[in-house]
C-alpha cells in the first residue's frame, strides 16, 4: 500500500524552473490523497504560474514512478496574488551596482575646494578615456551636479522592476534611470528639488535619501561610479562609506593649511578600522593661480605645493594637482566642463584620470 510520505518524497523531487526549489519547500503542495487506487495532489499556485502546466505534469509522473499501479490526479487552485510589496528606501539590496567595476567615493573635509568640480571634470574625463562612467551627486547639502553638466531641470524617469525578497517573494521597485549626458549617467538629488530650495534633509533621512541616489538607480554596467559625498566626516560620511561597497576613494584638497588639517580627518575616515578603504590619492586643487593672458606663469595664491607636503605626510600618492584657471570656473557654471575641452585645464583633468586608472589597478 503506497503512504502518504512516499508521495511527498517524490513530490520533492519537483523543482520549480523559476525559482529553483522544489515544490514542497515553496509550499505549491496543499494535499496528498489516497484513497483505494487513487491518489490526488492538490496544488495551490499565487495568481497565473505561467509554469503551471509544467509543474501539474512532472507531479503525475513524479506520482506514477512511486506509485506505477494508481491513477493519478493533479488538482490545482489558483489564490489570488496578494498586492505586491513595494520595497522601501530602508532595505535596498545592492543588486543595481553589482555591474559596476569599481565605485570610487570623491571626499573633501570641507565645502568649497572644488570637490564636485573635480568629481564632474574627472568623470567625463575618464569617459572621453573609453570607461563607462556613472556619478551619483551625494552631496545632499548642495548638489553642484545638475548645474555643472548643465542637465538643470531635468526629471529621471523611473522604471519598475521586480526583485525576490529574502523570503522568496516578490516586491515590485521603482528604480530611477539616470540623465545621460557627455558620455557620463549622472544621478543627484538635485534632480529632485525645486531649483533653488534648500535641502533640510538631516540625521538619519538624509543618509537614506544618499543610499536610494546609489542603489536605487538603474545603472546598467559601469567602469567607475564616481560618488561625490556631502564635505566633510560625519555619521552620514561613516554610514554611507560603511554601507556601500567602495572600493576606495579620492581626497580633494586646496594648498591651504585649514583646508589640509581636515584632509587627515577624510584620511583617517577611510583608514578607520571598521571601514579600510584604500585612499587612492589626494587632489590638489586650486594648486596655483594661471592667468588665461600669462599661461606659463603660475601664482600660488593659497600656498606652494601644500598638498603635496600633505600626501608625503599621509603615504598617499598626489594624484594631480588642478590650478584656479578661470575657464574651469565658467565651464561649471555654463554646464560646459572644462574636461571636454583639448587645452591645458583639460588635460589637467585627463592626467589626473590616467593617474588615478593607474592608482586602482585598470
Ligand atoms: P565643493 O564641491 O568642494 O563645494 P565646487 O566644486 O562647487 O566645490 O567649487 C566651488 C567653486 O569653485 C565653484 O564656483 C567652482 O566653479 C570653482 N572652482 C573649483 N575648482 C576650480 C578651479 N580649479 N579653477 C577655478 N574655479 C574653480
Amino acid at each position: 500500500m503506497i503512504t502518504q510520505e512516499q508521495i511527498l518524497l517524490a513530490l520533492r523531487e519537483v523543482e520549480h524552473p523559476a525559482k529553483d526549489r522544489d515544490i514542497l519547500s515553496l509550499g505549491i503542495v496543499k494535499g496528498v490523497d489516497i484513497t483505494d487506487n487513487k491518489v490526488t495532489v492538490t496544488l495551490a499556485f499565487q495568481g497565473r504560474d505561467p509554469l503551471a502546466d509544467y509543474l501539474i505534469a512532472a507531479c503525475k509522473s513524479a506520482v506514477k514512478r512511486t506509485a506505477p499501479q494508481c491513477e493519478t490526479e493533479v488538482r490545482t487552485i489558483v489564490k489570488e496574488r496578494k498586492p505586491t510589496k513595494k520595497q522601501t528606501g530602508l532595505d535596498l539590496g545592492m543588486e543595481e551596482i553589482e555591474h559596476i567595476g569599481k565605485i570610487i567615493a570623491v571626499s573633501s573635509g570641507k565645502g568649497g575646494v572644488g570637490k564636485s568640480t573635480v568629481a564632474v571634470n574627472l568623470a567625463i574625463a575618464l569617459s572621453r578615456l573609453g570607461y563607462r562612467v556613472g556619478l551619483a551627486d551625494a552631496d545632499v547639502y548642495g548638489p553642484s551636479v545638475p548645474k555643472m553638466t548643465g542637465t538643470e531641470g531635468t526629471i529621471p524617469d523611473s522604471i519598475e522592476a521586480q526583485r525576490i525578497n529574502a523570503d522568496g517573494e516578490p516586491e515590485s521597485i521603482d528604480l530611477i534611470l539616470p540623465i545621460e549626458k557627455y558620455g557620463v549617467k549622472w544621478m543627484s538629488i538635485g534632480y529632485f528639488a525645486q531649483p533653488g530650495q534648500a535641502l533640510i534633509w538631516r540625521g538619519p533621512m538624509a543618509c537614506n535619501a544618499l543610499k536610494q541616489l546609489i542603489l536605487q538607480v538603474r545603472w546598467g554596467e559601469l567602469d567607475f561610479l564616481l560618488i561625490d559625498l556631502p564635505p566633510g566626516t560625519g555619521d552620514i560620511h561613516i554610514s554611507l562609506v560603511h554601507d556601500i561597497p567602495l572600493s576606495g576613494a579620492i581626497i580633494v584638497t586646496t594648498p591651504q593649511d585649514v583646508a589640509l588639517s581636515d584632509v587627515e580627518k577624510g584620511v583617517n575616515m577611510f583608514r578607520n578600522e571598521n571601514i579600510r578603504k584604500p585612499v587612492y590619492g589626494l587632489v590638489e586643487n586650486m594648486a596655483w593661480f594661471t592667468p588665461a593672458e600669462l599661461p606659463e606663469n603660475r601664482y600660488y595664491i593659497f600656498g606652494k605645493d601644500g598638498g603635496k607636503r600633505m600626501a608625503e605626510q599621509y603615504g598617499i600618492d598626489l594624484l594631480g594637482q588642478i590650478p584656479i584657471v578661470q575657464s574651469i570656473r565658467e565651464g561649471g557654471d555654463a554646464g560646459t566642463p572644462a574636461a571636454l575641452n583639448d587645452g591645458p585645464d583639460g588635460k589637467a583633468f585627463t592626467d589626473l584620470a590616467e593617474k588615478l586608472l593607474d592608482k586602482c589597478g585598470d
